[in-house]
């Protein structure tokens, strides 16, 4: 076996340690796995990688970021196929329904969901929490940051692989259809009983996209509750000068030297990772968070209580048991501070869950390598 094999295969055994046994799990397909191990091998990384296409992720990443990778490197057929589903317009439509897979009309429930957790769980806990920077991981469209992150946070890195659905986030956060998002979650917040009048001009304000003339903050929140306006923050620049724009995967992020993040939030992409690069990238942006207070937030889909994990063969993603996904962060060194799953989402779906995670305090200087 090569090296990253070996990591791999080493790193299995100590999720399984964590469970407490053997995980087992199955596909979209139907197939059964019974141990992680089995499933890695199907799905082809725990077999020597493979050459990629061309157009292939690092290949085009490496035509958009000035040294982001190194295109002789190879991809295994695990992210080319995820690089693939998602850059295929089919698929993925560059639309709210797009990214949501047919749900759309889940995201202002979904936005709703994440403000509280983030201002009544995460807030209290992390009284001292700054607002300055987050990241949105996966961040397809830009969904996350048009409508929870930008009217918090003062900046936010969008880090996205698949160039359409990048090149398209700047018209969908600042035009027609970041207005028609904004309103949804509006008219969310109204049936569970906001305060109509400032939901209504919050609505307004966040139609409008950019800064009152006298400086009022655009989307300046009635319902921020403990988490200061921007305008109380004093920033004034427009959203648009407050985003940055990254077309890499996770698996290839390395936060720039410098770079503080108060929270990184990654929402329906986690499993596009294998764990080793789970881990190695939670390790990197680990050492990125602001200390003490800096947050790593996951909202994804999770299994319920008959399988570990769920294979999409579709996407190339994995739908991890909340034991394993919180495996993988210990193993990375952090703590789980908070654990909710979001309300009233279709019965269909897959439980949603939303985590707080922060760096553990003996971690902050060691831990799993956090190389690529
Ligand atoms: N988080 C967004 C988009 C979810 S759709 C939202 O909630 O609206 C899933 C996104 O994950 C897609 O944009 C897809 O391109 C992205 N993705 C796929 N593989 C990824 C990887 N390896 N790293 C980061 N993002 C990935």
């Amino acid at each position: 076996m090569c090296e990253i094999e070996n990591q791999l295969a080493e790193l299995v055994s100590k999720v399984e340690k964590h469970l407490g046994r053997i995980a087992k799990g199955n596909d979209t397909d139907g197939r059964e796995y019974t141990s992680l191990s089995e499933m890695w091998a199907t799905v082809g990384i725990l077999e020597p990688p493979v050459a990629p296409k061309a157009g292939t992720t690092r290949k085009r990443v490496a035509e958009l970021v000035d040294g982001a990778t190194d295109e002789t490197a190879s991809v295994p057929a695990w992210y080319t196929q995820a690089y693939a589903y998602w850059e295929a317009e089919g698929n993925c439509p560059p639309t709210i329904d797009g990214v949501l897979g047919g749900f759309g009309h889940v995201s202002g429930t979904d936005i709703a969901g994440s403000r509280r957790f983030l201002e009544g769980r995460v807030k209290p806990l992390l009284s001292a929490m700054r607002l300055e920077k987050a990241a949105d991981c996966g961040a397809g469209i830009g969904r996350v940051t048009k409508l929870l992150l930008l009217p918090i946070f003062a900046s936010v890195d969008l880090l996205e692989p698949s160039p359409r659905l990048l090149a398209a986030a700047p018209s969908f956060m600042f035009g027609q259809e970041g207005h028609r998002a904004a309103r949804m979650e509006a008219e969310v917040l109204l049936s569970e009983g906001g305060k109509e009048e400032k939901l209504r001009e919050q609505t307004v304000v966040g139609m409008r996209g950019r800064e009152e003339p006298d400086g009022k903050a655009e989307g300046a929140d009635p319902r921020a509750g403990s988490l200061p306006t921007r305008q109380q923050q004093g920033i004034k620049a427009p959203p648009e000068a407050r985003v940055r724009y990254l077309c890499l995967g996770m698996q290839d992020f390395q936060p720039a030297s410098g770079v503080v993040y108060d929270v990184v939030w990654i929402q329906w992409c986690i499993g596009h990772l294998h764990d080793l690069d789970l881990v190695r990238f939670l390790v990197r942006i680990r050492a990125a968070l602001r200390p003490e207070t800096g947050a790593v937030i996951v909202k994804d889909n999770c299994c319920d209580a008959s399988a570990d994990f769920v294979v999409d063969t579709g996407d190339s993603s994995l739908t991890r048991s909340p034991a394993y996904l919180k495996a993988l962060f210990e193993i990375a060194g952090y703590d789980l501070r908070v654990e909710e799953r979001q309300q009233g989402f279709p019965a269909e779906l897959f439980p949603v869950i939303m985590f707080c995670f922060t760096a553990k305090k003996e971690a902050s200087q060691s831990g799993e390598g956090g190389g690529r």
